[in-house]
């Protein structure tokens, strides 16, 4: 079962390790419990639905409507544990047929309801609030709308409906000997339509690319009408519109169904761990890596905060011990080393070759192998680091990421000034934040940065928006000044949107309300989110 306030399946646990208690206490403070709200009175909260012709597939129940009045951003955590939600759609679509969407839409449009579309609800960026409104708003979901209609393997597409989670997508696919590959971390919950619309990015995008690569065509019901994207292998037939639509994010009406590219399951899926003697080492390895024309599928290199915090979180103290013990005799200080993790995907004969190749660039930058069994670990626990929150909720820390994306030259002096910005945010408050980064994503002519941040919980909900909201200002301010994009892969939503005129201008804008008001005339698709 899903945990109703938090991360996850409610089965599974991740504990805080001795050795990262001692490290939080020692960065950020001693802290109690984080509140906590009980499901019973967070749903006696709900007010009465103004939703007044029902279509049988939508639910008024208070706890579907608690369920959807949300995503998974700090903000969205802060109102569900402290009982502070204020908004709830007014009953929740659970559609099975793109038929029964259609008449869903078609009864949400004719009652002059608002519409979210909601895919998994793993939104980090406020896509899913729900706005103040006098008019009902309605949450469509895709969750009951989730099979593969067609395979065909000689064009190697797949059409899947757009309500398939990660998971059930590649099952599906696996049982005829073929995979998408797009693993965001979200992967175990969020859905097909979800990634589409919100431009998503998997941890081996390198290989199987981010969605853009791999979102081929598709359908699209807007308000004013169904759009068919057709999967062409390319054209040159204007421009390509399936673009305005990944990372519209719900603006132009609900996607139904999704065609998207498909690889034969790889024959080898090797992650590598490695080590780097210091951030600009791993960075130059880095950069001439994305250039040099060789197949990795991922590389993720921490700096020397994220590698302590690595570490500590690791437990297994005799293994951690012994590796640190290695990494001095070859030359390596504690506190500039980077660890690093190479990806290899594909034939087992390009794999090799890739490795032997990869293994020389690392040499040049003074990097050290380190082998296969910490890949190995970080293959087994990749979808699992996200249950952390809940632990550290529950220790009275909140934990909230960010990301941008750069060019190689200014991703070293972006770091600094994002990390620089979070860890000073709170100084005025006498509060401490711990942050660290890592590079996940890069490419020829730049990479991503994703960092992470923890600070204690205040005592009050409106204290803890004031630091959080404090902190993703400055560090958001920082991405815009580094010339960095508010989102790699996130999004905008409600919590990027005042940045998004800093990359796209004026008229860029304009442009996408214009789109969002031709297809929409009476602005009823998730208003509020993206643009105003
Ligand atoms: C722990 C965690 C880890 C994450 N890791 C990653 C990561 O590695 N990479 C990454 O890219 N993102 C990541 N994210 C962010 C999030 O998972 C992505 O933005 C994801 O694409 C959202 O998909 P979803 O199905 O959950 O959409 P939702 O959160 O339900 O919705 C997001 C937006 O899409 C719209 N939408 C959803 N389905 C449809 C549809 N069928 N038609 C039209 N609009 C629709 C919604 O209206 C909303 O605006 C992570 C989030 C969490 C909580």
């Amino acid at each position: 079962m899903q945990r109703w306030n938090g991360w996850g399946n409610e089965n599974i646990e991740m504990p805080l390790t001795s050795s990262a208690e001692v490290l939080l206490k020692e960065l950020v403070g001693e802290t109690g419990p984080g509140p906590e709200y009980s499901l019973e009175n967070a749903l006696s909260g709900i007010p009465e639905s103004r939703i007044k012709t029902l279509h049988p597939s939508i639910s008024i129940d208070p706890e579907d409507r608690f369920d959807h009045a949300h995503g998974q951003s700090l903000p969205d955590w802060v109102n569900i544990r402290w009982g502070t939600l204020k908004q709830f759609p007014d009953g929740v679509a659970f559609p099975t047929s793109e038929q029964e969407i259609n008449d869903v839409l078609q009864l949400a449009f004719r009652e002059k309801m608002m519409v979210i579309p909601y895919g998994g609800g793993t939104s980090v960026v406020g896509h899913l609030s729900v706005p103040e409104s006098d008019l009902p708003v309605l949450s469509l979901s895709l969750e009951r709308f989730n099979r593969l209609t067609n395979i065909n393997p000689c064009n190697m597409l797949a059409t899947f409906n757009a309500g398939v989670r990660g998971p059930d997508l590649e099952a599906q696919l696996a049982t005829h000997g073929y995979t998408l590959g797009h693993y965001p971390q979200s992967f175990e919950l969020s859905t097909l339509g979800g990634w589409i619309v919100t431009r998503s990015s998997g941890q081996q995008s390198r290989y199987y690319g981010r969605i853009e690569d791999l979102f081929a065509g598709g359908d699209l019901i807007t308000p004013k009408g169904k759009m068919h994207f057709s999967p062409f292998p390319a054209s040159a037939a204007g421009p390509d519109l399936r673009h305005l639509l990944m990372g519209s994010e719900g603006r132009m009406g609900v996607v139904t169904n999704a065609t998207v590219r498909i690889k034969k399951t790889p024959e080898a899926d090797d992650v590598c761990g490695f080590f780097f003697p210091s951030w600009d080492a791993g960075a130059e390895a880095l950069r001439e890596l994305a250039n040099s024309g060789l197949s990795i599928s991922m590389a993720r290199l921490s700096n020397p905060a994220e590698t302590a915090t690595n570490m500590a979180i690791a437990g297994h103290k005799n293994q951690i011990d012994y590796l640190k013990r290695y990494l001095r005799l070859r030359g390596l200080f504690d506190n500039t080393w980077c660890m690093t993790l190479i990806g290899f995907t594909g034939s087992k004969k390009t794999v090799s070759f890739t490795k032997h190749e990869t293994n020389t660039i690392i040499r040049k930058f003074k990097g050290i192998s380190i082998g296969k069994s910490m890949g190995n670990t970080w293959k087994k626990n990749r979808f699992l680091a996200p249950y952390l929150r809940n632990t550290l909720w529950k220790r009275g820390y909140a934990v909230d990421t960010l990301e941008t994306a750069v060019t190689w030259e200014n991703v070293r002096p972006a770091m600094a000034a994002i990390e620089n910005s979070i860890a000073q945010a709170l100084e005025p408050r006498a509060e401490k934040v711990h942050v660290f980064s890592h590079l996940s994503h890069i490419y020829s002519t730049g990479s991503s940065i994703y960092t992470t941040y923890l600070f204690r919980l205040a005592d009050s909900p409106e204290q803890t928006m004031d630091w959080w909201q404090t902190i993703k200002t400055a560090a958001s301010m920082e991405i815009v000044n580094s010339g960095g994009t508010i989102s790699h892969q996130h999004g905008v939503g409600m919590d990027h949107r005042i940045f998004l005129p800093a990359e796209k201008g004026g008229l860029g804008i304009d442009l996408m309300k214009k789109a969002w008001k031709y297809l929409d005339p009476d602005q009823k698709m998730n208003p509020g989110k993206l643009t105003e």
